[in-house]
């Protein structure tokens, strides 16, 4: 989230931001005010798991589950710096031991489970503690009988510090979601900015009802993977909602203040 520029005197730092989008120097707490919606031209901020909880599920309802795993360093990995050392300072950053927070809740009254990832840490990437968040809040709704609500924020697809643990994730919550699906259950998957790679490829664009935010960007590999792979140039506003839902991938583009009460009709239309 950029801010603009120099601080100017007499103005504390962080009051204004600049929106990416349509450039606009606006209010931080007026974008706040619209759950992180940028108010002139509808782009859509980052919001961090414990708002999105907020903004989704009914005051106070949300009990967190399995809030005791913690990522561990199987592969001794090391890239610019060492995995483990990596891991302590995104959990300083984010406060948050990885990136999944799972747990059930309530979105206007009706019970759900409910599994959140967060691009601040570490690009929402699924490691073995997402996949395994995931993987049990599904199972809990399979054995509760309740809806199941994901919201992907990972722009970090599959884990690559974690190896082959990091992308067995992407099989292991993808079956235990076929369980889920043959015992009858809902599963609602909305898609944020972004969603990409192993995250995309497994439990993302599962869901019975796939939304998105608007402009989301969505795909598998990136544009320039994409270039540098097989040399080929991606059409335009390719790997966006827009586009996902042009072509059938995504049902429908929900904007984020609208995302509750769209939730809540799914599941009484679905249920009944
Ligand atoms: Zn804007």
């Amino acid at each position: 989230m950029a801010t603009t520029g120099r601080p100017k005197r007499g103005v504390p730092e962080g009051l204004w931001m600049r929106c990416p989008q349509c450039k606009a120097a606006i209010f931080r707490k007026e974008a706040e005010s619209r759950c992180n919606v940028c108010p002139e031209c509808s782009y859509h901020f980052y919001v961090p798991a414990r708002d999105r909880i907020r903004q989704l599920l009914d005051e106070d309802s949300f009990e967190e589950w399995f809030t005791n795993l913690r990522p561990q360093d199987a592969l001794a990995f090391k890239d610019r710096i060492p995995y483990s050392d990596r891991i302590k300072a995104e959990q300083a950053k984010t406060g948050m031991p990885d990136a999944a927070v799972v747990g059930r809740g309530y979105v206007r009254g009706r019970p759900v489970v409910f599994g959140v990832t967060d691009f601040a840490f570490m690009a929402g990437s699924m490691g073995s503690v997402v996949g395994e968040k995931l993987t049990r809040a599904t199972e809990e709704a399979t054995r509760l009988k309740l809806p199941l609500i994901f919201v992907s924020g990972s722009g970090g697809g599959a884990r690559m510090q974690e190896g082959i643990l990091s992308l067995m994730q992407m099989a292991k919550i993808s079956a235990a979601l076929g369980r889920y699906d043959r015992a009858g259950g809902l599963y609602v998957s909305i898609l944020t900015n972004p969603t990409m790679g192993g995250v995309a490829a497994s439990f993302a664009l599962q869901g019975d009802i796939t939304l998105a935010e608007p402009g989301a960007l969505i795909g598998f590999a990136g544009k320039r993977t994409i270039w540098n792979t097989v040399r080929l140039e991606l059409p335009e506003g390719f790997q966006t909602s827009e586009f996902l839902l042009h072509h059938g991938f995504v049902d429908r583009i929900v904007p984020r203040k609208d995302l509750r009460t769209e939730v809540a009709r799914i599941i009484d239309f679905c249920e009944h």
